[in-house]
């Protein structure tokens, strides 16, 4: 008797779990198309150090589609994650690694580097690791070996699937989808149309606002190539909405309860 009940106790649970899939998928489908990327993780509303650990968490907490970071070369060759060239005044590229480890975020952080960054977004499975690869001031030469080392360092740790790469180095770019044709590179920079990006084997265009606003007809001719695009960075409700209009497929934003709020709201309407 007992197994009996096991029995039908087990098919119920099957079967509530594939309405509750279901439900998620019916919602999904008649969601609006635009996705959230919290710029830098979520870090604005909970006053988290931007790019630490606690703001990649906090976006993964959230189900954003993306948790975007910044990363860096130090002169050692450790790729870190922090928004500006220097982190709290000591210059990156000109320091090293150990040299950086004396410092820390308010939070009690150290600068992440790239590979516990992306150890820990790889801990689940819904949000993607958009992964700002930043130019270098030391020139070029620096700006390609850290391109080398970001796809050595996914590589090894197979982030593949994980990872989606945003830069404004064109070169660096190039070199990251010459080294792996399949990662989704998008060109962060503005100044090229979406025809030169499909050509050139790019993933997206990731471009400022204010390049959407002078050129709105780059962002059908990009959908019409297939590129996937993201706008950056927007953390007013008018300009989401527009946007969303306009059927981007990404926004990048300091504000992504906000965004997830607003598509909720529409998506019950
Ligand atoms: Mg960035």
């Amino acid at each position: 008797m007992r197994t009996v009940y096991l029995f039908y106790f087990l098919i119920g649970a099957t079967l509530l779990g594939c309405e509750g899939n279901n439900n998620r998928t019916d919602s999904q489908q008649n969601a609006p198309h635009t996705r959230v990327i919290a710029h830098q993780g979520a870090w604005k509303a909970d006053s988290l150090p931007s790019n630490s650990i606690a703001s990649l968490q906090r976006a993964i907490e959230l189900g954003c589609y993306g948790s975007e970071f910044d990363v860096h070369l130090t002169k050692d060759d450790i790729l870190v994650v922090n928004h500006d060239r220097d982190f709290y005044g000591l210059d990156i590229a000109t320091s090293t690694y150990e040299e950086l480890l004396a410092i820390k975020h308010p939070n009690g952080e150290s600068i992440p580097t790239a590979e516990a960054y992306l150890r820990e977004g790889m801990g689940q499975q819904h949000t993607k690791l958009i992964f700002e690869l930043k130019p270098s001031h030391l020139g070029q030469e620096r700006a390609l070996r850290a391109a080398d080392l970001t796809v050595e360092l996914v590589k090894k740790m197979e982030a593949d699937e994980y990872v989606e790469y945003i830069l404004f180095d064109y070169q660096a770019a190039k070199r990251i989808i010459e080294l792996d044709p399949q990662a989704n590179v998008s060109y962060l920079n503005g100044d090229i149309p979406p025809s030169q990006a499909k050509h050139d084997g790019f993933y997206g265009l990731d471009y400022n606002i204010k390049v959407f606003r002078e050129h709105p007809d780059w962002i059908d001719e990009a959908k019409e190539l297939g590129l996937a695009v993201n706008v950056w960075t927007i953390n007013e409700t008018g300009d989401m909405e527009d946007f969303i209009e306009k059927g981007v497929d990404f926004i990048t934003t300091d504000e992504p309860q906000l965004l997830q709020a607003l598509l909720q709201d529409r998506d019950g309407k």
